[in-house]
């Protein structure tokens, strides 16, 4: 199999098997985002634990790519304390600006960086990470108080 079909199956199994989508009765952070570029909307639940992320879901529509990097994002932060999880957005997000980043802190994410020379693709994909950096922000505020 070559890289293209193994990403497009990559994308289609997150699309419409994903384990992490749906509700969190235990939420305790949840956030929502949109693209309106290309009509995707998500929402990112996290349970937060005193010092990991104990689980994450995501409800949302839009394209096959935001939905299904929700679904990979959620796998690789569920279970991770909040320093990793901040860690492991911004170097998504600096693989999709094109820039030196952590490779392996992002595990299957790295299938996304071809995206990164399609300026419409990047908004569907980052949505779901740019979302949950705003939920980790919040964490942040409760903590300190501020
Ligand atoms: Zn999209």
């Amino acid at each position: 199999m070559n890289f293209e079909q193994l990403y497009a199956d990559f994308v289609m199994h997150h699309y419409k098997n994903s384990m992490y989508r749906g509700l969190l009765p235990a939420s305790t952070c949840s956030v929502e985002g949109s693209n309106t570029s290309c009509g995707d909307s998500i929402i990112i639940h996290l349970e937060e634990g005193e010092s990991t992320i104990q689980a994450v879901r995501f409800e949302g529509e839009g394209c096959a790519i935001s939905q299904a990097s929700a679904s990979v994002m959620a796998e690789i932060l569920e279970g991770k304390t909040y320093e990793e999880a901040r860690e492991i957005v911004e170097s998504f997000e600096k693989m999709l600006r094109g820039e030196s980043f952590n490779e392996s802190l992002i595990g299957d994410a790295l299938f996304f960086q071809g995206l990164k020379d399609h300026p419409m693709r990047v908004k569907c994909v980052t949505l779901p990470w740019k979302t949950a950096a705003k939920a980790l922000a919040l964490n942040e505020q409760k903590k300190t108080g501020a």
